[in-house]
This record gives C-alpha cells, sequence and structure tokens, in this order.
C-alpha cells in the first residue's frame, strides 16, 4: 500500500514538473546491484540483533553522541568504520573537500543541532590525502557546480602558494594542500557563532583537525586543537 502511494506523489510531481520525466519503474540494468543491498542489510540488522538484542530499541530512545566528525565525502573515507564507533556514537556531516563555509546552511544546521541540542564535546575535521576534491583546485577553473564548492579550496592554495611551490613535486603539493585545508577549515569552524557562543557558556567542546592516509588506513592528528577553556 506505501508503495502504491509512493508512486501516486512521484506521478503527482511529475505532472507539475514534466521536464523531470520521471520513470517510475527503473531497469533492470539500473536495479542489478540493489536487491542485494536489501540482503545486506536484513543480514546487517539480524547480526546486531543477535549481538546485542536491546541495540536497535536503545538507539530508538536516544542519540548521545560525544562527536562530530566533518569529513569528506570520498567513499574511502567511511567516518564509523575508521575509528571503530557503532550507531549512535559519531554525528556526521561529510561533503566534498571536508569543507566548511560560512554560507553553508546544511553545515551550520548540522554543526548547530550537534553543539546546542546533542552537546557533542568534540569535533573532529578529517581530511584525506589523495582528496579528489583538493586535487581539482589544482585544476582548470570550470562552470560546473564544483567550481563554486572548491572556491574555499583555490584561496587557501592561494594563501599558501609560496609554501607550496617550494615543495618537491606536485603529488607533495596536492597532499599538504589536504593538510592546509583541514587546518583552514579548523580555524573557520573556531570562529562560527554555535562555537563561540558555546565556549561563552563554558560549554565544553574542542575541535580537532586530522587526516586519514588512504595508502594504510592510519589516522593522524595534525595537532592544531582549539578549546576556548583550557587555552594553550
Ligand atoms: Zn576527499
Amino acid at each position: 500500500m506505501s508503495g502504491f502511494l509512493n508512486r501516486l506523489i512521484l506521478r503527482t510531481v511529475s505532472w507539475f514538473f514534466p521536464h523531470l520525466s520521471l520513470r517510475l519503474k527503473a531497469s533492470p540494468f539500473f536495479m542489478r546491484y540493489l536487491p542485494q543491498l536489501f540482503l545486506n542489510n536484513r543480514a546487517w540488522a539480524s547480526q546486531q540483533t543477535c549481538q546485542d538484542p536491546e541495540f536497535f530499541e536503545r538507539l530508538c530512545a536516544i542519540q548521545k553522541p560525544e562527536l562530530l566528525w566533518i569529513g569528506c565525502a570520498d567513499s574511502r573515507v567511511p567516518a564509523n568504520e575508521i575509528v571503530g564507533l557503532p550507531s549512535g556514537e559519531l554525528f556526521v556531516h561529510r561533503n566534498v573537500g571536508n569543507i566548511v563555509r560560512r554560507d553553508d546552511q546544511n553545515c551550520l544546521s548540522v554543526l548547530q543541532y550537534a553543539v546546542d541540542i546533542l552537546q557533542t564535546t568534540h569535533i573532529i575535521v578529517c581530511g584525506h590525502y589523495h582528496c579528489g576534491g583538493i586535487q581539482a583546485a589544482f585544476g582548470p577553473c570550470t562552470q560546473d557546480p564544483l567550481e563554486g564548492w572548491i572556491a574555499t579550496i583555490r584561496a587557501i592554495r592561494q594563501t599558501h602558494a609560496d609554501e607550496l611551490a617550494a615543495l618537491v613535486d606536485d603529488d607533495a603539493r596536492w597532499q599538504r594542500l589536504c593538510e592546509l585545508n583541514v587546518l583552514a577549515q579548523v580555524g573557520v569552524l573556531s570562529t562560527l557563532p554555535t562555537v563561540v557562543r558555546a565556549w561563552e557558556r563554558g560549554q565544553p567542546l574542542a575541535i580537532h583537525g586530522w587526516i586519514y592516509d588512504l595508502r594504510n588506513g592510519l589516522l593522524r592528528d595534525l595537532e592544531v586543537s582549539i578549546n576556548a577553556n583550557q587555552p594553550g
């Protein structure tokens, strides 16, 4: 019944936006991977319940993660997995290049919810080496949506042009800009009203900058942590 209603809603949308020409029945080509995902999901849910019969009941009752993770959308950097945390222990925001922008309502909303409502005590900005978003900032400008998004990274590259130029090759410049980008986002975070207000009212809140190495799966602390309650 719900499937019928959902299709009806989609058809209604397509009446108002005929140019979308919604295809309500995906072809076998598009569907070939998807049934396996539902099988995987059932197996995962069953495993969770076997290990901990009250797992889902507890998750429904409360969400109280200590950590907000701001990371890259890259599929090779799954936040919970690389730090070994189960569901419910990491509040996650991801985008291309792990960028924190003052005009990004999505990121600002996640931050506000994490700090004001969930009372997270740590914010981790986690970049990664060999980041495609960072690499794009070394390429030519385009008219694509990504161009507007990575303008921030191009600006960081410009700010550190001398340091980057002194490095041995393009790969070294790429990896260093991955680090510099994390540092810049930590700096932006520390000036956002949600964070500043939390510090002003004495709420424990620290911001950290980490980087993940795709080549060995290891995280590294860039040692730029900021905690207004414990300066220095
Ligand atoms: Zn990336």
